[in-house]
């Protein structure tokens, strides 16, 4: 998405979901309890008015299974959505949705009022996390759903988890390359949350779950991003949207961070830093070089990537410079061993 495509959410928590998945509680996560109505849409329109003229408007339709909504109210919804869309006010119109929620008929209806994207909540594609997780759908499900999206010609949007109970690092790169080969046009990574009132926060707190913390999360999405990358699939959000809600204390274990897509980069740098350093004599002073608008992110919140390089290294200094190479890139630009430094 360009920063000039602005998303206007309807949430329809909850609505249309056959059960509850384990980590679940949308009414707690979008942190609305009504049910959305066409008055809602015309509302999010009216909020949404201040937005930079000329930005693009996408609608979106999130935090329930919207295709599994009682039909009537699924065409209000669209039906108010479209009018805007009919009067160019709004440049398309997107929804979320379970795999297996989608068919033919459902997909028909969705072209008639203008959708263009789809976003599927896949989580896992391992059909015993799946299960563990309490989705009701299976892995073959994603991939039915995804075809069936793609060659209709909607935009394709998949969503995967980590963390969630039962799986494993090497389980969330599975299902990151079962995603991948489904050729979306973008995914979400969504790092497991213990939101309050939720079947896995009494897991947890019965000793029956172990969280997902902030750091597993990054050492794992530092695996994923390179994956979707260099595939050419964009990683358009990684982690919960903070909401008051979350920050306010329904986010009360797991991976909840409200930056949690700028500490992966990070840690993506300090991994490429590690690559450079290795092997390089304890005591050395070390100049690395990055692209100046990334700065920060080589060195850290906190300058955690400097300190702790610095110390797995042994360095005696390790300076990070603004260098000209392309984004992501990092150069190795000055050593100086123990035995030249007076
Ligand atoms: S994760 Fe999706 S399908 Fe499951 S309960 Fe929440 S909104 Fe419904």
């Amino acid at each position: 998405m360009s920063a000039r495509e602005s998303i206007i959410p309807v949430f329809v928590p909850h609505w249309g979901c056959p059960n509850d998945c384990v980590f679940c509680n949308q009414r707690r996560i979008t942190g609305q309890r009504e049910p959305a109505t066409a008055q809602t849409v015309t509302d999010a329109m009216k909020q949404a008015a201040a937005l930079p003229s000329g930005a693009k408007r996408q609608l979106a339709f999130y935090g329930g299974s919207f295709t599994a909504i009682p039909e009537e109210q699924q065409e209000a919804l669209l039906t108010a959505a479209k009018s805007y869309l009919d009067a160019g006010e709004l440049t398309s119109i997107r929804l979320s949705t379970r795999p297996d929620a989608i068919d033919g008929a459902v997909l028909r209806r969705l072209k008639v009022y203008g959708v263009q994207t789809i976003e599927l909540g896949a989580q896992s594609m391992d059909d015993r996390v799946l299960a563990l997780a309490g989705r009701g759908h299976t892995a073959a499900d994603v991939e039915k759903a995804s075809r069936a999206i793609k060659a209709a010609g909607f935009q394709l949007i998949l969503q995967m988890m980590t963390g969630l109970p039962g799986d494993s690092d090497e389980g969330a790169v599975e299902t990151a390359k079962k995603l991948i080969a489904l050729r979306p046009d973008g995914v979400r990574i969504y790092p497991t949350v213990i939101v309050k009132d939720t079947a896995l926060c009494d897991l947890w707190r019965a000793g029956l779950y172990r969280e997902h913390s902030v750091e597993d999360a990054v050492r794992v999405c530092a695996r994923l991003l390179p994956l979707f990358e260099a595939a050419g699939i964009p990683v358009i959000r990684l982690g919960l949207n903070p909401t008051e809600e979350l920050s306010g204390g329904a986010a009360v274990g797991g991976a909840y961070h409200p930056a949690l897509g700028e500490l992966v980069k990070s840690r993506l740098y300090r991994n490429r830093a590690e690559a450079l350093l290795t092997g390089i004599e304890p005591g050395s002073s070390v100049s690395l070089g990055v692209n100046g608008r990334e700065l920060s992110q080589m060195i850290g919140q906190h300058r955690d990537n400097l300190c702790w390089l610095r110390e797995k290294y042994g360095l005696r200094e390790l300076k990070i410079i603004s260098a000209p190479v392309k984004s992501g890139e990092i150069c190795r630009l000055a050593v100086e061993k123990p035995a030249e430094m007076v």
